[in-house]
């Protein structure tokens, strides 16, 4: 397997076509080749090393089959490089940017980009948090400046702005991130939203927000108040989920400018993915998202 430790070394070790699918093949398959359209394993390879046929269904294949790869005309080696791009900068990449770093159109590289979410997506971090998890809900769209006022006058403009997209987070301290754009913050959504994926018995933190309140009857609640300009109680506070969210917002703010609520999701996978692989090398999490590759979303699914 191609080792490499940053862009110079990967765009060596994958400098022709065929040495990027043979990477993807190593990747998806570890050496054993299944067909895409019937799952079965007996399967004959062409001479020229790329298609395939299964002895089962008949049907030709090649390793991009049945992936997020499938019918791009974008060779993999810059496919490759985009992925290296999204998993890597911490604030990610614009489809501006990664169109002009390896020479599509901008529409091409969006595209490329939202397929990349989707990979992260599939299958990763679906476990449920546990031991100490703080959880706190901000809002994505509309004006940042005053966020540490209003946060503190909640209940009143902070939490009510109709032209912002809540979104709920939740990260277990020393473990994984969950982040989910959210209806609304009424009780009822943030309780199943927090007992879907906090383990029973866990202790939680939040801040006085009337939503969160009655979550005692499940966890050990702990909460801070904000109101009263209390941040850090010994071991209650919410400031690494608090400190995520300000990431996020200056990568929505710094890359993208603009994000419009339906797309919010995708760009809360992206960035849950890369804090969740943090200690990960870069390697690591360009093959863990490559792992992740199968499944495909066509440009009419994406603009609906
Ligand atoms: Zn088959």
């Amino acid at each position: 397997m191609k080792k490499f430790s940053n862009l110079l070394e990967l765009t060596q070790a994958f400098n022709t076509e065929d040495k990027a699918i043979k990477h993807l093949k190593e990747i998806r398959w570890h050496g054993k080749p299944y067909c895409p359209h019937c799952k079965h394993n007996k399967t004959y390879e062409f001479k020229n090393g790329k298609l395939y046929k299964c002895a089962s269904c008949r049907k030709k294949f090649t390793v991009t089959v049945g992936t997020i790869f499938e019918d791009s005309k974008i060779p993999l080696r810059k496919w490759f490089i985009a992925i290296y791009l999204i998993t890597s900068h911490k604030k990610g990449i614009s489809s501006l940017q990664l169109s002009k770093d390896i020479g599509v159109t901008q529409k091409t590289a969006w595209f490329i980009l939202h397929r990349l979410r989707l990979a992260i997506k599939t299958k990763s971090f679906n476990e449920p948090l546990k031991n100490t998890v703080e959880i706190d809900e901000t809002y994505i769209g509309g004006k940042e400046r005053n966020k540490r006022l209003s946060k503190r006058r909640q209940n009143t403009q902070g939490r009510t702005l109709e032209t912002k997209t809540p979104v709920l987070g939740l990260i277990e301290r020393k473990g994984k991130i969950k982040a989910f754009k959210v209806e609304n913050v009424k009780r009822k959504t943030l309780h199943k939203k927090v007992i879907d994926n906090v383990v029973f018995g866990s202790t939680i933190m939040t801040d006085e927000f009337k939503s969160y309140r009655k979550l005692d009857m499940i966890y050990k609640h702990d909460f801070i108040a904000h109101s009263e300009f209390q941040y850090v109680r010994g071991e209650c506070h919410t400031n690494t989920i608090e400190g995520f969210f300000s990431l996020l917002k200056r990568s929505i703010l710094g890359i993208y400018h603009f994000v419009s609520p339906k797309h919010i999701e995708r760009y809360l996978i992206e960035n849950t993915f890369r804090y969740n692989t943090k200690e990960e090398t870069e390697e690591n999490r360009f093959n863990l998202l490559l792992h992740n590759c199968n499944g495909r979303i066509t440009y009419k699914e994406l603009i609906n």
